[in-house]
């Protein structure tokens, strides 16, 4: 950490710092300028006590941190994007571009399944549909429940596409884990730490959805609670922030592409239906996503948007996918992905 002290601070103010750095197991390293003394305190900031307490003392101008604070999302802990192994045949990370797509909710066993079968052959590897929805009022569709994760695996037995399907409550992640390939922790339970060691403890990967209004460091220390609950499989998923925008549902931040790449080594996934909250958007929003090195999509897909039973305004239909399936091969292959 790095204590900038106040200007003409006197010997004994000084030495009280430099005491109390050593004391909370810090070596303190006093660089001298012209007007002011800044003190480098060399050690592990994750392991020892923080010093931004020291803020609060009077001789005190500032601390500040110099190591980050997630440690095994971090790409100085991994150099390589992990790559994450979905079932035998799907991995998400590597040279091939993943999409998952499927309805917002698991209304049906028709809906499903002819969802299901256009979405495979359109070319998406894993299906997606809720079974616990998280509606913003109690009086909205809640989700099928233990019937929708039957239906999925329905599915996916006669398809062979993947599963990924959100995790709601602690109580279910055993459930939920017994039928589904890819746990989804939705973008109102981001920062639910049991939830998010709960999910972690099951062994499945875990896409996080970004929170409503978390900051990229927020999202990075929450992704850490799954690799430091001794799950590597972690994806983040980039699906819209608040913003004071109402043209679109959400604000659908590309930028957190190149930074999460930056940062960490898990991929990242971008959902583009959550994003922008119009299906008239999707489409644009997938190449983009594409073209600037996301390692997949998470898109919403329903036979009937009209008549869904959530989020209706932004399912595109099964002939909208397959043309975004074909119309976004040039952008594939502009970021060197299969
Ligand atoms: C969803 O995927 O349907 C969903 C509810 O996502 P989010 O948590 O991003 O709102
Ligand atoms: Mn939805």
């Amino acid at each position: 950490m790095i204590v900038v002290l106040k200007p003409n601070i006197s010997k004994k103010d000084e030495q009280a710092v430099l005491d109390e750095i050593k004391k909370l197991g810090y070596e303190p390293h006093v660089m001298r300028g012209v007007e002011r003394t800044v003190v480098g305190a060399i050690g592990d900031e994750r392991t020892h006590h923080t010093l931004e307490t020291l803020t609060a003392w009077p001789q005190v101008e500032s601390v500040m941190p110099v190591q980050k604070r997630y440690k095994l999302v971090s790409r100085e802990a991994h150099r390589a994007t992990s790559t994450i192994r979905v079932n035998k045949d799907v991995v998400i990370g590597g040279k091939e571009f993943v999409v998952m797509a499927g309805p917002c909710s698991v209304e049906s066993e028709t809906q499903l399944m002819t969802t299901a079968v256009a979405v495979k052959a359109a070319g998406a590897k894993v299906l997606r549909g809720g079974a616990f929805k998280p509606r913003t009022s109690p009086y909205e569709f809640q989700g099928l429940g233990e019937k929708g994760l039957k239906l999925l695996a329905k599915a996916r037995q006669e398809t062979g596409l993947a599963i990924i399907t959100e995790l709601l409550s602690q109580d279910h992640a055993e459930m939920i884990a017994e039928y589904t390939d890819i746990i989804q922790i939705g973008t109102r339970n981001a920062q639910n730490f049991q939830l998010l060691i709960a999910a972690a403890k099951t062994g499945k990967p875990v896409l996080l959805k970004r929170g409503l209004s978390m900051k990229i460091e927020e999202w990075l220390l929450a992704g850490e609670y799954i690799l430091a609950n001794d799950n590597p499989n972690l994806l983040f998923c980039e699906r819209g922030i608040r913003t004071f925008e109402t043209y679109t549902r959400n604000t659908l931040d590309l930028s957190t592409i190149p930074i999460i790449k930056k940062e960490s080594h898990c991929p990242i996934v971008v959902d583009p239906s959550q994003g922008a909250g119009r299906a008239d958007l999707v489409m644009t929003m997938c190449k983009g996503a594409a073209a600037m090195g996301a390692d997949s999509l998470l898109i919403e897909v329903h036979p009937n948007p009209a008549e869904a039973w959530s989020d209706g305004a932004q399912q595109v239909t099964l002939e909208m996918f397959s043309q975004l399936m074909k119309d976004l091969r040039p952008f594939i292959a502009a970021a060197g992905r299969d």
